[in-house]
């Protein structure tokens, strides 16, 4: 294989930084919980583990799992989103929440996410959901 000019090292790579948008707490779509996440997200608010799940969460037949309930606002925010798009649980927020956008991230990730845009150079995004 041969290196263009363009590609060969090194070449900038913008880190990827957060910019605390909120966009991917928001839209279609679903925060599927785990035991664990259950446990840590139940200590943190001080709650026993059925108070947490009636009334945070709610159980989705076909992903055989517990998931987070949105506000049920327009833009369908997770119901743990602040007003200034910090996480009510993050010391303990969910391992889906924790690995995204570094672990898993869905295929039109540019057109919500503020820090990839940003990070690819690109101006921000008119989306204010994951979805919309
Ligand atoms: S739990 Fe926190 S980080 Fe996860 S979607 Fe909800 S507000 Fe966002
Ligand atoms: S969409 Fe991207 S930049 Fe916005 S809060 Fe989520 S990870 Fe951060």
């Amino acid at each position: 294989m041969t290196e263009s000019a363009d590609t060969a090292w090194p070449y900038p790579v913008a880190p990827f930084v957060c910019h605390r948008c909120g966009n991917c707490c928001r839209g279609e779509g679903y925060v599927v919980l785990t035991e664990e996440d259950i446990a840590g997200m139940a200590e943190v608010l001080g709650l026993e583990r059925a108070d947490f799940l009636g009334r945070y969460a709610k159980w989705n037949k076909s992903l055989r799992a517990h998931v987070l309930l949105d506000k049920q606002d327009e833009l369908k925010s997770c119901i743990f989103l602040n007003e200034d798009n910090t996480c009510v649980v993050h010391a303990s927020k969910p391992q889906q929440c924790r690995d995204f956008p570094m672990k898993w991230r869905p295929e039109n990730i540019l057109d919500f996410c503020e820090g990839w845009r940003a990070a690819a150079g690109l101006k921000p995004a008119a989306k204010k959901t994951m979805s919309q």
